[in-house]
């Protein structure tokens, strides 16, 4: 029994698995998920986070056995092209360095309400395919959301960002909420696709807010809206839909 066979980024190193099709370890197999060894996997998550080792890239986690739940990330954690097969729970979590969650795939509702970020948190291209919540979330430093695909219900009510929020090229099915959330930089929505509304009530913008090539098959909705810079600060916005601004 050789070693695994997961090539992204990095040696693995752990002993291929018996049940993997494609001679991952336990970590990196898909099978995991309908698997009583499942829950091993939480548990060895569980046991690496703690001693600073957080590289989960590309890891398998079941739906059952286990969550990131209140849990305070002191090193660099990476989630890169992760896939969660239930829900990714990150309630109350504390990311103290970067975190990467690049290209990770959420089959269930991911929860990152009132988590914080001190660092740079990448998300981009993640696919949440059920709802997301990052109500009340901070990020301190550059939010990446590029090219991420909402096809569910998106909450960032109250997300403070203090610093870039770029959600390039992102794709939100449902209404994209931000209600009562802080941007104190630039909030990017170039070429954003927003299938529903856009809902910026009582949200407050420092820097500009920039639609460039954004396409809004629902309306946004601007209903007490704080502009720090006046409406000069919102670029790249149709001029039909310009009347919508507060004066
Ligand atoms: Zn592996």
């Amino acid at each position: 029994m050789g070693t695994c066979a997961y090539k992204g980024g990095g040696v693995c190193g752990e002993p291929a698995w018996v049940r993997s099709g494609q001679g991952m370890c336990l970590y990196h197999a898909a099978e995991n998920a309908d698997d009583p060894l499942g829950a091993d996997v939480w548990g060895e998550a569980r046991r690496r986070y703690r001693t600073g080792q957080a590289d989960f890239s590309g890891w398998q986690f079941p739906a059952q056995g286990g969550d990131f739940l209140g849990v305070v990330f002191e090193s660099p954690v990476n989630f890169e092209s992760a896939v969660f097969a239930g829900q990714a729970e990150f309630l109350n979590a504390v990311f103290k360095a970067g975190a990467n969650f690049r290209d990770v795939f959420c089959r269930g509702e991911a929860r990152f309400g009132h988590a914080v970020f001190e660092q740079e948190a990448d998300f981009q291209q993640v696919t949440f395919h059920r709802s997301v919540m990052f109500g009340a979330a901070v990020f301190r430093r550059d939010a990446l959301f590029n090219r991420v695909h909402f096809r569910q219900a998106n909450g960032f009510g109250g997300t403070v960002f203090h610093g870039l929020a770029d959600f390039s090229e992102t794709v939100f099915r449902q209404p994209a909420v931000f209600e009562g959330a802080v941007f104190h930089r630039d909030a990017v929505f170039r070429g954003a696709a927003f299938k529903q509304e856009a809902k910026f009530i009582h949200t407050r913008i420092r820097g500009c807010l920039d639609f460039e090539s954004a396409v809004f098959d629902g309306p946004p909705v601007f209903s007490n809206i704080v502009l720090d810079g006046g409406a000069h600060s919102v670029l790249g916005l149709d001029p039909a839909l310009r009347g919508r601004l507060p004066v």
